[in-house]
C-alpha cells in the first residue's frame, strides 16, 4: 500500500471551536495583532509549537493512573531510569521538570566566565543558560545549514573544521561541546551519524566532554535510517543507541520526543559530575528520584520513549512534514528545504518581498494565517531577532525571515494538514494584499511574547 496512514486510532477527542473570519479579525485586533495573546480556544489549528503539545497514548494515560508518588525511590522512577538507561547507555539518569532545568544544572557545573561552549546551533534556552553562567555560546553550523534553498541530507551538522580550529585557539576554555539533534534553531534539520562520530573524535583528542541536546533524538535517528549509507538495515532504536554511545551525556526535553506534556532529564556517565549535578538538583528541582516531576510524569515519559521509536510512528511523523512541504513546493510557495523533522518554515522574504524587514513580512503572514483560517504559527524573523544600530537607530534584520508551522505529535490528521496547505496556498496566491505591521508597544526583551502591533494601511 502506498497510502501512509496515522498509526493510531482515536479514543478520546477534544472538539475544535470554529470561528468566522469576522470574529477572528476582532480577536486578533484585541490581541494587539500578537498571536501569543490569542486564547488557544479561539485557534482552529494550533501550530505554535511542537513542545509539550503531544497527544499521549492510552498506555501513557494508564501509566498516569499507575504512577507511584512516593517521595524517595518510587517504582515509577526505577521504570523511567531503566528505560532511559537502555536507550542512552548513560550511567546516571537525573530527572528534571523540563529541558532547560537540565541545561541550568549542566552549565552551573561547566559554564562560567571566560568559557566557550560550541554547538551546531544552540537552542534559545541553552544559549540563555550558558550566557547566564557567564560563558559564551558559540554556533558552528555547517555551510549547507546557512542556505534555505539548498537541498542536502544533513543540514543540521556542525562544521567539523571550524570546531577543531575553535578548540585549538581556545584550548583551555572549552569545557564542553554540544550537538543539538535535530538542529531545532536551524530548521529542524538532522545531524548525520558521521558528524556525531567525528565530533566525538575531535572532543576525545582534546579530552573535552561531549553532550547531546537530545530533544528530537528519534526524529534524528529516523533521518539517519532514511538517508545515511549503512543504516537502512538497522532499527531506529539501534541507531539512537549508537548516537548516544558517542556522547558523554545528554540533556533532554521530554516535551518533544518523549511524547509528554511536561518533563526532561540530564543523563551522563561521570560519577563526580553526577554527584555535583544531584547536589544542585536537590536545591533547585527535588530529590534525585523525582527531580521536579510527579511519579506519574516519569511513567508517561518511560512509556513515551518506547513509543516514539515505533518506526510506523516515525514514518507517519516525518512523512506528514514532508507531504505538507511537497504540496506547498508544488504550488510555488517558498519554504526552507528540505522540510525537517518537526516543522515547515515559510520563507517570508520570498513570500512577501514587497514588505521590508522592518515592517515584519513574517508577522504579516502569521496574522493572515489566523484571519484566513484560524491557524496559529510563529514568526522567526525581525520581530523575534531584529536589533537596532546603536548609533543610527536603524533596524538590523536577522539573516532570515521565517514563519514556523510546528506540528504537535499525534494531534492532527492528514485532513487537518490539507486544510493548512489550502490556507497557505490561498494566502500565497493573494500575497500582494499582505500588509506590513509596526509596533504600538515594543517590550525591552524577548519582544515577540508581549509586543503589540497595528497594520500599516
Ligand atoms: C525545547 C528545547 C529545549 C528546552 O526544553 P524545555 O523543555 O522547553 O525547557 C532545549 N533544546 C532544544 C533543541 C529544544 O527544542
Amino acid at each position: 500500500m502506498k497510502t501512509i496512514i496515522e498509526p493510531f486510532k482515536i479514543k478520546s477527542v477534544e472538539p475544535i471551536k470554529f470561528t468566522t473570519r469576522e470574529e477572528r479579525i476582532e480577536i486578533l485586533k484585541k490581541a494587539g495583532y500578537n498571536p501569543f495573546m490569542i486564547p488557544a480556544e479561539e485557534v482552529i489549528i494550533d501550530l505554535l509549537t511542537d513542545s509539550g503539545t503531544s497527544a499521549m497514548s492510552s498506555k501513557q494515560w494508564s501509566g498516569i493512573m499507575d504512577g507511584d508518588e512516593s517521595y524517595a525511590g518510587a517504582r515509577s522512577y526505577y521504570r523511567f531510569e531503566k528505560v532511559v538507561k537502555e536507550l542512552t547507555g548513560f550511567k546516571h539518569i537525573i530527572p528534571t521538570h523540563q529541558g532547560r532545568a537540565a541545561e541550568k544544572i549542566l552549565f552551573s557545573i561547566f559554564g562560567g566566565n571566560g568559557k566557550f561552549i560550541p554547538n551546531n546551533t544552540h537552542f534559545d534556552t541553552t544559549r540563555a543558560n550558558i550566557e547566564y553562567s557567564g560563558a559564551v555560546a558559540v554556533d558552528l553550523p555547517c555551510k549547507e545549514g546557512n542556505d534555505p534553498d539548498l537541498i542536502a541530507d544533513f543540514k543540521g551538522n556542525i562544521d567539523l573544521n571550524m570546531l577543531d580550529n575553535f578548540i585549538k585557539s581556545n584550548k583551555n576554555n572549552v569545557p564542553l561541546v554540544m550537538l543539538t539533534i535535530t538542529n531545532n534553531s536551524n530548521g529542524g534539520q538532522p545531524v548525520s551519524m558521521e558528524n556525531i562520530r567525528e565530533t566525538k573524535r575531535i572532543c576525545s583528542q582534546y579530552n573535552i566532554p561531549f553532550f547531546l541536546d537530545a530533544c528530537r533524538f528519534a526524529e534524528n535517528a529516523y533521518f539517519i535510517k532514511l538517508r545515511e549509507p549503512g543504516y537502512q538495515g538497522k532499527s531506529v532504536r539501534e541507531i539512537a543507541q549508537e548516537m548516544f554511545s558517542y556522547a558523554d551525556g545528554c540533556t533532554m526535553s521530554a516535551k518533544k520526543d518523549a511524547l509528554v506534556n511536561m518533563g526532561g532529564f540530564l543523563a551522563l556517565n561521570d560519577d563526580d559530575i553526577a554527584l555535583k549535578a544531584r547536589n544542585i538538583l536537590v536545591v533547585t528541582e527535588g530529590f534525585p528520584t523525582y527531580g521536579g516531576l510527579a511519579g506519574r510524569d516519569l511513567e508517561a515519559i518511560a512509556q513515551g520513549l518506547n513509543e516514539v521509536l515505533d518506526e510506523n510512528y516515525l514514518k507517519y511523523r516525518i512523512r506528514t512534514v514532508e507531504y505538507t512541504g511537497q504540496k506547498l513546493i508544488n504550488s510555488g510557495v517558498p519554504i526552507l528545504v528540505p522540510p525537517g523533522g518537526h516543522a515547515i518554515y515559510l520563507n517570508a522574504k520570498k513570500f512577501a518581498p514587497h514588505i521590508p524587514p522592518e515592517n515584519f513580512p513574517g508577522h504579516s503572514i502569521v496574522c493572515e494565517l489566523y484571519i484566513h483560517a484560524g491557524i496559529r504559527a510563529v514568526e522567526i524573523g525581525s520581530v523575534m531577532f531584529g536589533k537596532y544600530d546603536k548609533e543610527t537607530g536603524k533596524h538590523i534584520p536577522p539573516k532570515m525571515e521565517l514563519v514556523r508551522l510546528a506540528l504537535p505529535r499525534r494531534v492532527y490528521t492528514q485532513s487537518h494538514m490539507d486544510y493548512v496547505i489550502e490556507a497557505i496556498i490561498e494566502i500565497y496566491n493573494k500575497r500582494e494584499n499582505l500588509k506590513g505591521y509596526k509596533f504600538t508597544y515594543e517590550p525591552p526583551i524577548l519582544r515577540h511574547f508581549l509586543a503589540k502591533f497595528e497594520p500599516i494601511v
